[in-house]
């Protein structure tokens, strides 16, 4: 998602200099270049020239561009009929490169007669964010200053707005939220972040196409919710099997290249939906309050570990994505369920703790081995942190801030070879057929 929303913004950068160009070139550096073919980054760059965003694409508006690029055609973009690109030319990846910023850097340039005439650097920070050189280094004037009542930059600072105030977590978050925009349109945008992730959800649990990629891949989604649902099933089932199923349609549908919600990445999709969807089919949550009072919850501590850690495989390993999921997930289905805000906090920390260490070893690059199971286990350890914190009266002995330092510093020891770049673990020992 973040190099299409890189492509998307450079060509907005080359129609507002007007620069009469002949050739789009893309340079990919570190692990965007190690597993980018593997993670379809080429094709969602295509994608992004071709002025498609990810949250509004239908799967086929991607055919005819997606037909060209196995073809190995020339592709001419509407907005820019003097250019003529071709992918397996103009995307170059720079495999022992790497930008000293960020390890998924990516450069875009438009180049005429005399050379290049436009240029930006720019870095896919995880969670489908990105920034460009300039923004990446700049401390941003909200963090300075930030335009929030209640602004809070860890967990502890969070739970102490909740004592001081008497507020809820997610009533904290909904006050933010609404001072930087309306409420209804807030609802309306949960409603739109609901209704993707059901479908989604819904998708990948009948859909039976081989996976794409190398792997040759079955579905595994499908055949397991038939078992789930057939009356006649005489196996127990249990709360986990729910949430793998529903865990597994997403990520099978994100190997699939089809739109998932990114969150916070896309390799980690499938752990918050898994658990919504649990908690609105299986617990019975069906109202948007609680939608309202899981997304914000979530979203508080998902920002805290984008803030004081990373989100981002390439930057701390799985740890990062995965474990960062299971946190947000069980911090919600901690609120919903009626946790208070230091059961919260606690439930937040124990999916957290129980993914330190976790490295990202893509098998061929691809989002697919370990990824699509991670995410069940990412679900079902949400649910049971979840669960634990509901147990205790949110007196822990490691705090969520604790956790997101460690994970930070073991992220930084990690080798490289364990950050999205399919050098090490099990992208080296699971060798192709
Ligand atoms: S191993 Fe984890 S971090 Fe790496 S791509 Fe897969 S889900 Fe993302």
């Amino acid at each position: 998602m973040g190099p299409m929303l890189a492509a998307i913004e450079f060509m907005t950068l080359i129609k507002d200099t007007s620069a009469l160009g002949r050739r789009l070139v893309v340079h990919l550096y570190g692990s965007l270049a190690l597993t980018g073919r593997g993670h379809q980054t080429d094709r969602a760059i295509v994608y992004g020239f071709a002025g498609l965003h990810p949250s509004t694409l239908e799967q086929h508006q991607l055919t005819p561009l997606t037909k060209l690029f196995d073809k190995l055609e020339p592709i001419a973009f509407p907005t820019m009929p003097h250019i003529e690109f071709f992918p397996h030319r103009d995307i170059l990846f720079h495999q022992h490169e790497w930008l000293e910023e960020h390890p998924n850097g990516l450069k875009f340039e438009l180049q005429g007669e005399e050379g290049i005439l436009v240029t930006e650097t720019y870095f896919s920070i995880g969670g489908g964010f990105i920034q460009t050189k300039r923004e990446l280094n700049a401390v941003t004037a909200a963090q300075l200053s930030p335009t929030v009542p209640f602004p809070f930059s860890n967990a502890t600072e969070l739970l102490t707005l909740t004592q001081d105030h008497g507020f809820t977590i997610a009533e904290i978050i909904a006050l933010n939220e609404q001072s930087l925009r309306p409420l209804d349109l807030i609802s309306q945008q949960l409603e739109t972040l609901t209704s993707a992730m059901t479908h989604c959800v819904k998708r990948g649990l009948t859909a039976t196409e081989l996976l794409p990629g190398s792997l040759k891949l079955s579905r595994r989604a499908s055949p397991i919710y038939k078992t789930l649902s057939d009356p006649d099933n005489t196996q127990s089932i249990e709360a986990s099997d729910w949430l793998s199923v529903f865990a597994l349609a997403v990520n099978e549908e994100n190997a699939a290249g089809h739109q998932v919600v990114t969150a916070p990445t896309n390799g980690a999709a499938g752990v918050v939906p898994a658990v919504l969807m649990y908690l609105m089919d299986h617990l019975g949550y069906q109202s948007a309050e609680s939608r309202e009072q899981f997304f914000f919850t979530a979203g508080a501590f998902g920002s805290i570990l984008k803030r004081n850690a990373s989100i981002s495989g390439a930057e701390a390993g799985c740890q990062a994505e995965i474990g960062g999921a299971a946190a947000m997930a069980a911090a919600g289905l901690c609120a919903v369920l009626g946790g208070t805000p230091e059961q919260i906090e606690n439930a937040a920390e124990i999916a957290l703790e129980h993914h330190l260490g976790l490295t990202c070893d893509p098998v061929h690059g691809l989002v697919q081995i370990p990824c699509i199971e991670r995410n069940a286990f990412g679900a079902t350890k949400a649910y049971l942190a979840a669960k634990l914190a509901l147990h205790g009266d949110g007196r822990h002995r490691v705090s969520f801030d604790q956790c997101v330092e460690s994970l930070k510093q073991i992220g930084a020891d990690m080798s490289t070879k364990y950050k999205e770049t399919s050098l090490g673990g099990l992208a080296v020992n699971v060798t192709s057929c």
